[in-house]
């Protein structure tokens, strides 16, 4: 289980959507069982986006913003996982028909 200490310099990686697979996923995880981390994420997202906004006039909305932030991350975890697995899928069909090809050729 990641901690806290651990989590809270993610963040800043997570805005930038600088994450690799594992931490990113990790990141997700604890950020829904983590209130305290869930939290300082808001803060910083707020601080980071709401600078921004304040200077186009549009602060409007960002709690909203920050929910769809998340979700999207997790949609885009779970496709990154959906590709690990079929490229691991595809390698194991490989081998399995390249060991095939061989006992056929054992075999005839
Ligand atoms: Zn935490």
């Amino acid at each position: 289980m990641i901690e806290c200490k651990q989590m809270e310099k993610l963040i800043p990686q997570f805005l930038d959507d600088d994450l690799d697979n594992q931490d990113l996923s990790d990141f997700l995880d604890h950020i829904d069982n983590c209130p305290e981390c869930k939290e300082e994420l808001t803060i910083q997202f707020l601080v980071r986006v709401g600078m921004q906004r304040l200077e186009d006039g549009n602060t409007f909305n960002l709690a909203k913003e920050l929910e769809r932030e998340l979700t999207e991350a997790k949609k885009k975890m779970h496709r990154r996982k959906t590709l690990v697995l079929i490229s691991y899928v595809l390698e194991i069909t490989v081998a399995a028909l390249f060991a095939l090809c061989l006992l056929l050729a054992i075999a005839l």
